[in-house]
């Protein structure tokens, strides 16, 4: 009973705020200055208002300044705590049956790896929600039942490989398909029942080592994949029987930077058109469900083709916009606020300040 009058309390305080809001958040996060960028007398050319929680100003190099609002700005002093408590909401609603997303996006060195993963001693969203899950999971014991699954996957050049596969056996390639009831799953993937978050950390861990397999240098070749981690709940309601099974994503993606045509060639190259296709192809969705267009090309990566299912309709999308405060990286750091404001539907115009 208890367990009832909260979930519909949580559904009904949710749906205001979808009223609100709509179904899609961006958050901007912007990096400390590191200590290269400090020795080398580099500023910031990034600036918050400490009164507001949802703007930052850009300062161009002949001292322009340009305005951006979002969702939520986390400042770089920010905790990995703070994060977490604005990202939970979303992420616990996955246990409510809603399908989730959330996707770090930015140039490489900004922090979409902190965001997510976060360093031992100092963890991330996946593991803070799946230790989430688990807490909430217990509190609603007896009412409901609930089992999880953990996947972790890569797409790079466009192919899909399983990171929690044995490293004895062959890396299997897996391809999406159309099930009967108009998901997309992705047959052979390896699901492994998770019941506690130490478990989860272990999985994590070789699920990483699993990435850097046949790659000479594993930071470069993770900043040219995206990494997904996929939760799947089912869940079961003990007193009328409901079965519910969702997803949620927590992905990790490949750096945005522009590589110049002429500075690669040949596997370089193909890679970073893949990279640009499927960032493009994502921002594209996003922006497509954002505005409410009548057309989603979902089909145009395998990106955003295997998470269909997930982006839309009543599902809960949030994208982490990863920025440096770098002058040496303004070019980067506009197109990436760029990006955000474009799939969050909102258009740069005549509305902004410049000072
Ligand atoms: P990306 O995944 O975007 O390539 P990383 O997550 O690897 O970037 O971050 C690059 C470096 O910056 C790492 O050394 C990381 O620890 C550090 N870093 C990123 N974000 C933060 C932050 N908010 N606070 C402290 N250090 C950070």
């Amino acid at each position: 009973k208890k367990y009832i009058d909260e979930s519909s309390e949580r559904k009904q305080l949710y749906n205001e705020v979808i009223e609100l809001k709509g179904n899609i958040r961006v958050f901007c996060r912007c990096r400390p200055l590191n200590q290269a960028e400090i020795a080398n007398g580099s500023s910031s050319v990034v600036e918050f208002d400490s009164s507001l929680e949802n703007e930052l100003q850009i300062v161009s190099s002949d001292s322009s300044k340009k305005q951006f609002k979002y969702d939520h700005v986390f400042k770089p002093e920010d905790s990995q705590e703070a994060v977490f408590a604005q990202t939970k909401p979303i992420v616990t609603s996955v246990l409510d049956g809603y399908n989730v997303c959330i996707f770090a996006y930015g140039q490489t060195g900004t922090g979409k790896t902190f965001t997510m993963e976060g360093p031992p001693e100092n963890r991330g969203v996946n593991y803070r929600t799946l230790e989430e899950l688990f807490r909430n999971s217990k509190e609603r014991n007896g009412v409901m039942r609930y089992e999880l699954l953990v996947s972790m996957l890569e797409v790079y050049n466009e192919k899909i490989r399983d990171l929690l596969v044995d490293s004895n056996q062959p890396s299997k390639k897996l391809e999406i398909k159309q099930a009967a009831e108009g998901t997309q799953e992705v047959p052979g993937l390896t699901e492994a029942h998770v019941y506690g978050t130490e478990e989860v950390w272990e999985l994590l861990k070789s699920g990483g080592r699993a990435r850097s397999v046949g790659s000479t240098n594993a930071n470069e070749l993770s900043s040219r994949s995206h990494c997904l981690l996929r939760v799947t709940v089912k869940g079961e309601n003990l007193i009328n029987g409901q079965k519910t099974r969702s997803h949620l994503w927590l992905v990790d993606l490949a750096g945005s930077e522009r590589v110049g045509k002429i500075e690669v060639e040949g596997e370089r190259l193909k890679e970073s058109q893949f990279i640009n296709k499927s960032l493009s192809a994502l921002g594209d969705v996003i922006s497509a469900l954002a505005t409410k267009s009548g057309h989603i090309p979902y089909r145009n990566s395998k990106l955003t083709h295997m998470l269909q299912s997930s982006l839309g309709g009543d599902c809960k999308t949030l994208m982490f916009v990863q920025i440096s405060p770098s002058s040496a990286d303004l070019g980067e750091t506009i197109c990436s606020l760029n990006f955000a404001s474009r799939v969050r539907g909102i258009e740069s115009g005549p509305a902004r300040k410049q000072a």
